[in-house]
């Protein structure tokens, strides 16, 4: 029997001996995933381990004992799960026995110690990281929010921030016990929207459990959490909150088949199912640290020693094996593994990750004490899945007013959202299937005033928060943005009047005269006028339209011309009574002129005959007034609108002195009514107009078929879903909405309540045969193309004159200057149809001119004999075109006299 013991204890003595790659841990009994990652790490690099667990927290001597039981068991190094004030204990103990130890968790302790490795990052890495990444938030005023124990040596850089300059505020607080919420509910109080927080990785689902209660996780909320497992942490839930969480992750995560190994055994060890994203940080480090050990010990050859403590023993190598874990520079798994002097990592690298929508998601890097922000960009598209709406419940403000929203008619008793239907109704379903999130309508009739100095209905509600979404006819106006937000409009409106449709007048006697404005018929007279006055000019100017009355004689005396102002004014009316005249012009310009005004009296003629049907036998609506001003100053009509709103609002905080007025007997009167239904009654049966919102008068247009909108709209406006200022669903609900206007699915619905639904479509197509009075507008085209036929002629005709004037200066050797003037003072006495000729007398002998007369006389004379006329301009009315020869001779005698 002690032949066998002997056999067993020398053979344990010479295993003990001979395995040299033992290596001892010490954890806390609770710490199974520590103890099972240094096994599952040991064993990936071929070592065996003791492991020692602590019962108790804060034990010192039970400490110093494990760490003296594993020195006599000969390991090569201590990794210390335990951390804070425990790995005091240890470093004492391994300092004396010269034994490495390596620390696991964040310590506290920027131990000054050889023998110790620190495999956390150290706070002096953090305080530079925090800076940059506080200064990159452009944060003013930020939190710091520590648990005792957990270093607020890291934040020393953060603290300075707030006493050197006085662009930060920071504000420290301790998180203690294991209810946070008295602190953060007092961080709420003081208005703190930006945390730093420093707590074990043990306490972080804790803390953010409690800022979520306590309503810290929104939209305007921003966390940086030291703890490098955030991102180990499952953050669904606030995920879609809004709130904004840096964190750090160690390991790298792509790519990592070693990582995937240790997680792979490590899910099989422990019955877990971990992703290696989701391996907490201490796990890795323990990986890491055998990772230091294994690179030191390939390189110095080491021999354990069963170390007593006892005996003050210390180990021969350690000092050696300590030297090269701190100097080799490795990669683990939380990358770079390189140490100080004082056995702190150096040259840590950490990725910078964000908690979006739509995941985690690595915004950028810290590397040798610089922080490189590289932040993918969100595409917009994206926004939809992404929505922080998703698995949200709403609290959405509706109104029972047609046909934004009704009370269903069943007969079954409906309960909750079922008890409501109508436009709104339909658009948040809508909203909710794109954005992914849940409701419960509340029916509020008060859309929100500030008359009392407060807001009161639905606006109220909103700023209290204790409703998100308001949805009705919810007008937009400047003062309501000013306590609430507004989605994008989903509709645009002004402020209409509603009036019974006056029964239809026969149409008056001279409704013939009412096809052409007043306008369109001065103008025609006046053109007429005018147009005479240009043709008698024209025809006066116009060489060609002298003409010898006298056809018979070659040379006469006189030359006539048609154009007096009776047959002027004869051919123009002649043309716009379509009848013609017997006045034919024969010099182009007047010929030019002529035919533009029988080109516009055709399109006058034209367009009168086409409207005048209409004006013959449509039935007129006579409205007693046209404009709100006629309705205000109308004496039996009385008017109104919707009590609270924004369209009573329009009237009140005008600045037109009239419809203050308006604002004012409506409110003295009592015509202002209760809401839109009660107003329409009084509109259908009796002297009522009543101002609506134009989509409400078209929606009761289509079923009080008696009902009209009268005139123009008052304003423009538009409806907007309100939620409370700064709201964190605006941009999701904005971007839906458009997505919807977008699709043309907004005005289905409408086409849906206003024209399908509840009895629309009861009016039909009202046939609206109201005629069109044609004014200078419409014939402006006419006017114009006369106006350049005229100018044209005008053109020509001065031509023509110019030209006949120099024939006669060179004819009769008089000067060009005195022919015109002769010639335009003949014109323009408008006087006298009868043009003497002028004869040559050039060399102003009675010889000659006698001369002249004998050849003249026998030219005619023989022209007669042989019934021959010269003329063949000659017109039917040529004045004397009967003359005899004598007569003529006569007449010729006595006209001698002119030259
Ligand atoms: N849309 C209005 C508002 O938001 C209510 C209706 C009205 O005033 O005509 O106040």
């Amino acid at each position: 029997m002690i032949v066998i013991f002997l056999f067993l204890f020398l053979l344990h003595s010479q295993c003990g001996l001979s395995d040299d790659r033992l290596i001892g841990g010490i954890f806390y009994k609770d710490a199974e995933d520590m103890q099972v990652a240094l096994k599952i790490s040991a064993k990936m690099y071929n070592y065996t381990t003791s492991i020692k667990e602590v019962s108790k927290r804060g034990e010192i001597l039970e400490i110093s004992k494990l760490v003296c039981e594993l020195a006599k068991e000969g390991v090569v190094g201590i990794i210390d799960g335990l951390g804070g004030r425990a790995s005091e204990h240890i470093q004492a103990v391994s300092d004396m026995l010269e034994l490495p130890h390596v620390i696991i968790p964040h310590n506290d302790l920027y131990a000054q110690n050889w023998s110790v490795l620190n495999m956390y990052p150290s706070p002096i890495a953090y305080n530079s990281a925090l800076k940059n990444i506080i200064e990159y938030k452009e944060w003013k005023n930020f939190t710091l929010l520590y648990v005792r124990g957990n270093s607020l040596l890291k934040m020393t850089d953060l603290m300075s921030m707030g006493n050197s300059t006085d662009k930060h505020t920071v504000i420290v607080r301790e998180l203690s016990g294991d209810d946070y919420r008295d602190v953060l509910i007092n961080a709420k109080q003081n208005g703190c929207v930006n945390f730093v927080v420093d707590c074990p990785s043990r306490n972080l689902e804790q803390l953010l459990s409690h800022a979520q209660q306590v309503a810290l996780m929104a939209e305007e909320h921003s966390y940086i959490i030291l703890s490098p497992d955030l991102f180990t942490l499952d953050l669904e839930r606030y995920r879609y909150g809004g709130v904004n969480m840096t964190g750090f992750r160690m390991a790298k995560t792509s790519n990592n088949e070693i990582l995937w190994n240790l997680t792979a055994q490590f899910n099989e060890d422990t019955g877990s199912s971990f992703e290696p994203d989701d391996i907490n940080t201490n796990i890795l480090l323990i990986h890491d640290a055998i990772v230091v050990f294994n690179a030191a010990m390939d390189k110095v050859n080491v021999t354990p020693s069963e170390l007593d403590c006892d005996n003050y023993e210390s180990w021969t190598y350690g000092s050696t094996l300590l030297n090269f874990m701190k100097t080799n520079k490795i990669e683990g798994l939380t990358r770079t593994l390189l140490f100080d002097g004082f056995g702190q990592r150096v040259d840590v690298t950490m990725d910078l990750l964000e908690l979006t929508p739509s995941g985690n998601q690595t915004i950028g890097t810290w590397k040798g004490n610089n922080l490189l922000i590289e932040r993918p960009i969100t595409p917009g598209t994206e926004i939809g899945e992404e929505s922080i709406l998703k698995n949200k419940s709403l609290i959405v403000l509706i109104s029972k007013t047609a046909p934004y929203g009704f009370e269903k008619q069943s007969s079954t008793e409906l309960e909750d959202n079922d008890r409501y239907e109508g436009f709104t109704i339909d658009l948040i379903d809508m909203l909710s299937n794109i954005l992914g999130f849940s409701y419960k309508f509340r029916v509020e009739s008060n859309y929100g005033s500030l008359d009392t100095g407060e807001w009161d209905g639905m606006v109220r509600e909103l700023m209290d928060e204790k409703a998100d979404l308001a949805i009705c006819d919810l007008t937009i106006t400047a003062e309501r943005q000013s306590a609430i937000d507004f989605s994008q409009p989903f509709m645009t409106l002004g402020i209409g009047i509603l009036y019974k449709e006056p029964s239809k007048q026969p149409p008056e006697m001279f409704s013939f005269m009412a096809v052409f404005s007043k306008e369109v018929w001065y103008n025609m007279m006046l053109i007429q006028l005018g147009l005479g006055c240009i043709m008698i000019f024209i025809g006066r100017i116009s060489q060609k339209e002298w003409q010898n009355p006298v056809p018979c004689i070659e040379q006469p005396e006189e030359l006539s011309n048609q154009f007096s102002f009776a047959n002027s004014v004869w051919l123009i009316i002649g043309s716009v009574m379509q009848q013609g005249s017997e006045i034919a012009p024969i010099a182009l310009a007047p010929r030019m002129i002529t035919s533009v005004w029988w080109f516009f009296t055709m399109v006058m003629v034209a367009s009168y005959v086409g409207t005048l049907v209409a004006f013959l036998t449509v039935e007129k609506n006579v409205l007693p007034f046209e404009t709100l001003d006629e309705l205000y100053r109308h004496k039996s009509i009385s008017y109104g609108a919707k009590v609270k709103g924004s369209t009573i609002d329009f009237f009140k905080n005008s600045t037109t002195d009239f419809h203050v007025e308006m604002y004012k007997k409506m409110k003295s009167r009592g015509w202002l009514v209760k809401n839109n239904d009660v107003g329409v009654a009084l509109a259908e049966n009796s002297t009522y107009a009543f101002f609506m919102e134009s989509t409400s008068i078209e929606y009761y247009k289509e079923r009080h078929c008696d009902l009209m909108q009268v005139g123009d709209l008052l304003d423009s406006k538009s409806y907007g879903i309100g939620m409370k200022k700064h709201s964190p669903y605006k941009r999701y609900i904005d971007d839906a909405l458009l997505r919807l206007k977008e699709k043309g699915e907004i005005q289905k619905l409408k086409d849906v309540w206003w024209k399908e639904k509840r009895g629309g479509g009861k009016c039909g197509v009202k046939n609206n045969e109201e005629e069109k009075q044609l004014g200078m507008k419409n014939m402006l085209g006419a006017f114009v193309v006369l106006g350049v036929g005229c100018l044209i002629g005008l053109f020509l005709s001065t031509l023509d004159m110019l030209w006949g004037v120099f024939k006669r200066s060179v004819k009769y050797g008089t000067t060009f200057k005195y022919e015109l003037i002769e010639e335009l003072k003949f014109a323009l006495t408008f006087s006298g149809n009868v043009k003497p000729v002028k004869r040559n007398l050039k060399d102003g002998s009675s010889e000659a001119l006698a001369e002249a007369e004998r050849k003249d006389e026998i030219r005619s004379l023989k022209s007669i004999r042989s019934g021959r006329s010269t003329d063949t301009h000659r017109t039917h009315h040529s004045h004397g075109s009967r003359h005899s020869s004598r007569s003529l001779s006569v007449a010729f005698a006595k006209r001698r006299e002119y030259s």
